[in-house]
């Protein structure tokens, strides 16, 4: 077999595929994508170039290919062979997680306080679905924009020497809103200089004893099991992982440990330094520089570093023996990866810990639905259940108040504060403590209507309301970011009755400032959490400053400790309710849970306020007694009804393109495929148009499956999806996607 190679240089004269042959010994190993070492011209040194295509013969006189760059286990192209199949998508693009990102290249001490870095200016999907629909017409954009897709906030000179293209392609694709260019200060890792004292592990309790013991005999007896610690915040989960850690590194072993990206702060880090020091800790995120993350997958390849510690994606680092995996926060939904390869690292984690006869432990304190069903299974349940109940430091759990806002309203209080919260806000003020109040944005946008005639605003390309925002004074799409000027008169009836509707985190903001003038304010949303603006560094500032109020989305709920907070006010819990999503009562409760777990975490008393419009709804009941378990048995009870997951898997197939035509045409072809094939097997919905019908131009459809996504019916979609590509489809792209977290 013959592999074609594209030389790894910033020579622009080279920027053209070679052919290679593939030495036997080497075929089972090479695939699109591998990285390899090939002879090259009359250079002494091999050359690094990546195999990007394999064909059977070639015209040309070849050599062989000398070597695997980035020798991927034959475990790992397994696993990878695995996901494609699983996830519809290429070997490749799951190859692409595990190897080493980039390749060391000298960098030249940063002076500068900041660094040019370049993002995507237009979401993933419509990048993905520009580059497969050939929309993009040069080979050198298309090669930037999958760099910087997997990369974002690389330096010019990092996607100069990644891909070979001149930064003149960078500036096109910049000129032509595919790409910008964001200044960044240089964030001295705060880590790096800080002399972290050692601490000592504590002797856990009786709780925490039972479930260590369990997951230590399943290490010691090299096994595959899986385990659910479930425990509050503050019960004592962490100190767990850290021991068990301990223990795996002492047997000479290695171990990953999940963690949400938002989480991994400086604190959580620090923590973990303070017990096993910098030198055997690798940390990947997605704010380390593509030279960064090479050199920590190197010192994980090496053996260096035996504790990783990361987002989603880590657990494809190249652990050298591999004695445990834990995922902290199990619930989270960033563990299910959102564009291609669709994958969940729950799922992958699992099948990476059978394979090495490993323990795989998940932690939570709200552990997601399917997770705890399956560890209460009356007949053998799939993983094993280990309960911590009570705080390991002893602080309180705060109190928890409902509010009824039809009651405020019928008591004349139009507000968006209730006469409680406002009383609890002012004398928090007085006592120079903290308070958070927390707005759920899904579905609670500031949007624009005529009261006359029901006219809204919508965006052109993509039939979803415009969003108003006060600041700019302007209305933008939150899809694909088109803006337009705000209506005075309506454009349809010539009403003057234009109003906004909604309750935005702007909007809550400038009413606060008008009841307490005095108060010092920060805000923290998808408008101020910016490229430019951490959303560490927001919350620092909140903290470091004694900043009276945080008003803020969802992203307020994790991480940081903020020890002065006493306050936490939501100001209105509905909204998560009313998302078209079968997890609606489940992320209501989960966020509801995190949210209080903000107040008072250490010496000072906490309380929580839950304004809603639905103060009898069980999510929101259950979440104010904080009883997990009568939650989980009225929600599981639903969804047993509905059919829903645990009992069935949503299988949503999507369909883009900007022929609307052929879009229509090709889903109702597949849905007739679809439907010989599963007829007894699966709840089959006809296709039809996605719930926002067009994103940036492309038509949505889609068709939904509801059964058991088992290995039968995998085969069913991955044969589907391969006769559907055979009609040489112009402009649409086709993908899969198994319990998805957005349904739109
Ligand atoms: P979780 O991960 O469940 O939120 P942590 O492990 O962070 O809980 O524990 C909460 C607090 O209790 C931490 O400050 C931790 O140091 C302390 N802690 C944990 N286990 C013990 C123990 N066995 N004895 C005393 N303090 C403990
Ligand atoms: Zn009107
Ligand atoms: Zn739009």
């Amino acid at each position: 077999m013959i592999a074609e190679v594209i030389i790894n240089t910033t020579a622009r004269s080279l920027n053209k595929t070679f052919d290679y042959n593939i030495p036997k010994k080497l075929e089972d190993f090479i695939y699109i994508g591998t990285k390899v070492l090939v002879p090259f011209g009359r250079k002494k040194q091999l050359e690094e170039g990546y195999v990007i295509n394999i064909k059977e013969k070639t015209e040309y006189d070849v050599k062989d290919i000398a070597e695997l760059g980035d020798r991927l286990e034959l475990e790992q192209i397994e696993l990878a062979k695995w996901m494609a199949k699983r996830y519809f998508c290429n070997i490749s693009d799951c190859i692409k997680l595990m190897q080493t990102p980039g390749t060391r290249t000298k960098q030249n001490k940063i002076q500068d306080k900041t660094i040019n870095t370049i993002y995507l200016k237009k979401d993933k999907e419509q990048i993905e679905y520009e580059i497969e629909t050939g929309n993009i017409k040069s080979e050198k954009q298309r090669k930037v924009l999958r760099f910087i897709k997997d990369n974002e906030g690389a330096t010019i000179p990092e996607i100069e020497i990644f891909t070979d293209c001149s930064r003149a392609i960078v500036n096109t694709l910049i000129k032509n809103d595919y790409l910008e260019l964001v200044e960044k200060k240089i964030e001295r890792n705060p880590l790096i200089n800080k002399n972290i004292p050692k601490t000592e592990k504590y002797e856990l309790n009786k709780e925490q004893k039972i479930a260590y013991t369990k997951i230590e005999k399943a290490i010691d007896e090299n096994r595959y099991e899986q385990f659910l610690i479930y425990g509050i915040t503050g019960s004592g989960k962490t100190e767990i992982y850290l021991q068990l850690i301990e223990k795996v590194i002492n047997n000479g072993k290695s171990a990953i440990m999940l963690v949400p990206e938002i989480s991994l702060t400086p604190q959580m880090i620090e923590r973990f330094i303070s017990r096993f020091g910098k030198e055997k800790i690798a940390v990947l995120h997605s704010k380390l520089s593509i030279g960064e993350r090479h050199d920590e997958w190197i010192r994980i390849k090496e053996n260096k570093a035996k504790i990783i510690i990361g987002a989603r994606s880590a657990i494809f680092a190249p652990a050298k023996d591999l004695g445990i995996i834990l995922i902290d926060e199990e619930h989270d939904s960033s563990y299910k990866s959102e564009s291609t390869p669709r994958y969940q690292a729950k799922e992958v984690a699992s099948k990476i810990a059978l394979k090495k006869h490993i323990p795989l432990v998940l932690g939570s304190a709200t552990p997601d639905i399917n997770t705890y069903y399956q560890a209460t299974l009356e007949e053998k349940p799939k993983i094993t259940l280990l309960k911590l109940t009570k705080r390991a430091n002893k602080a309180h759990l705060p109190k928890i108040q409902i509010i009824d806002l039809k009651q405020e309203l019928a008591n004349g209080n139009h507000s968006m504060l209730s006469n409680e919260l406002y009383k609890d806000i002012e004398e928090n003020i007085k006592k120079k403590q903290q308070t958070i109040l927390f707005l759920n944005r899904r579905g609670y946008s500031t949007f624009i209507m005529c009261r006359n005639c029901g006219y809204t605003v919508k965006c052109k390309n993509c039939n979803v309301s415009m969003t108003y925002h006060g600041y700019e004074n302007k209305l933008k799409c939150h899809y694909c970011g088109a803006e337009q000027k705000v209506v005075k008169i309506c454009p349809e009836c010539g009403s003057d009755k234009i109003r906004y509707f909604g309750t935005g985190t702007q909007k809550l903001e400038q009413e606060i400032k008008k009841q307490f003038p005095n108060s010092t304010t920060i805000r923290m949303d998808i408008d101020t959490v910016t490229k430019k603006n951490s959303h560490e560094q927001i919350l620092n500032k909140f903290k470091n400053e004694n900043i009276d109020i945080l008003i803020g989305t969802q992203m307020v709920v994790k991480g940081h400790h903020f020890p002065n907070v006493t306050l936490v006010g939501v100001i209105a819990a509905d909204s998560s309710l009313n998302i078209d999503d079968y997890r609606a009562n489940e992320r209501t409760f989960q966020i509801l849970t995190q949210v209080a777990g903000r107040a008072g975490r250490e010496k000072l008393e906490g309380k929580v306020i839950i304004q809603t419009y639905n103060p009898d709804n069980f999510s929101i009941r259950t979440a104010q007694k904080q009883n997990y378990d009568e939650f989980y048995k009225i929600e599981v009870a639903l969804r047993k009804q509905l059919k829903y997951p645990p009992f069935c898997d949503i299988i949503v197939m999507r369909f883009e393109g900007t022929n609307e035509t052929e879009v229509k045409t090709i889903s109702l072809q597949t849905y007739t495929k679809l439907k010989q094939e599963l007829q007894n097997k699966c709840t089959i919905f006809k296709p039809m148009p996605a719930p926002i019908d067009k994103i940036q131009n492309r038509y949505r459809w889609r068709i939904i499956t509801k059964g058991i996504m088992d290995d039968e019916i995998n085969n069913i979609f991955n044969e589907t999806l391969k006769q559907i590509y055979t009609l040489n489809l112009k402009n649409t792209k086709i993908s899969i996607d198994v319990n998805p977290n957005n349904m739109i």
